[in-house]
């Protein structure tokens, strides 16, 4: 599955405290390869039990740098690095509004909300409905009863709690859906897989006065998005 070798299906055995030391030691790991530096970040990813978020059968591969298979149409958790990979170029910080599209697990929202705190919003959306339930039963679960979550096609974004400071597309694209660009602040920045000629370059876009300016951080592998700017051949009958 999208070039990854998915470990095999299997009951969970770890402790809370054997998924604890290994959430410990992923973030020391993180930190040594210089892809986490914000100590709010930091924070988040050594708080939110990844372990919780993740299916029975592969719950036991929770801090493993693979995507794992959840309910739905190719949906995926991506793997642990993957959220300062997207967090710490889009300058995820407190007090900020932010869209993510694509809500998977719900993990992703939840390391969110820790690092946007109080005075911060975290809006979700989400196309597949059998992705969207799993998702919200972790978040509330996990006792993150106030992240916005939205059943619907999120190239549309969500007009409603615009603008956004910061968005994260964590599904490809061949272009931004404009709507997302228009729902985002001035002075706000975007993050997303971007289809390439090879592969897909995970780029940030930044908005200004006079207009978006964009920086690749580096190749990435994500599921595609669907919906109306889906990518061409994966459209929604
Ligand atoms: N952020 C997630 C990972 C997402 S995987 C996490 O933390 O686990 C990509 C997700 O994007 C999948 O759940 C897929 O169903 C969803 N998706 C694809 N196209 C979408 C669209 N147009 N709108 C909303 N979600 C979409």
């Amino acid at each position: 599955m999208y070039g990854w070798q998915i470990p095999p299906p299997k009951k969970s055995s770890k402790s809370a405290e054997a998924f604890a030391r290994e959430r410990r030691e992923k973030v020391a790991w993180l930190m040594k390869k210089g892809l986490l530096k914000s100590e709010r970040i930091r924070r988040a990813l050594l708080k939110v039990p990844r372990e919780d978020f993740i299916p029975e059968a592969y719950r036991d591969y929770a801090y493993l740098e693979v995507p794992l298979p959840l309910p739905g149409v190719a949906a995926t958790i991506s793997c642990p690095h993957s959220y300062p990979l997207f967090y710490e170029p889009l300058g995820l910080d407190q007090g900020h509004r932010f869209l993510e599209v694509g809500l998977g697990s719900g993990y992703g929202a939840a390391v969110a909300r820790e690092v946007v705190g109080d005075e911060g919003l975290v809006v979700s959306i989400e196309i597949d409905p059998l992705t969207f339930a799993y998702a919200k039963a972790n978040l509330e679960r996990a006792g993150y009863r106030d992240v916005v979550l939205i059943r619907a096609d999120g190239g549309l974004g969500y007009p409603k709690l615009q603008p956004y400071d910061r968005i994260a597309m964590t599904a490809a694209c061949t272009e931004i859906p404009p709507p997302l660009l228009e729902q985002l602040a001035v002075g706000g920045r975007l993050i997303a897989p971007v289809i390439g000629a090879i592969g897909q370059d995970l780029t940030v876009f930044e908005k200004s006065a006079t207009g978006i300016s964009q920086k690749l951080v580096c190749n990435v592998l994500y599921v595609n998005l669907r919906g109306q700017y889906g990518v061409l051949g994966e459209q929604e009958s």
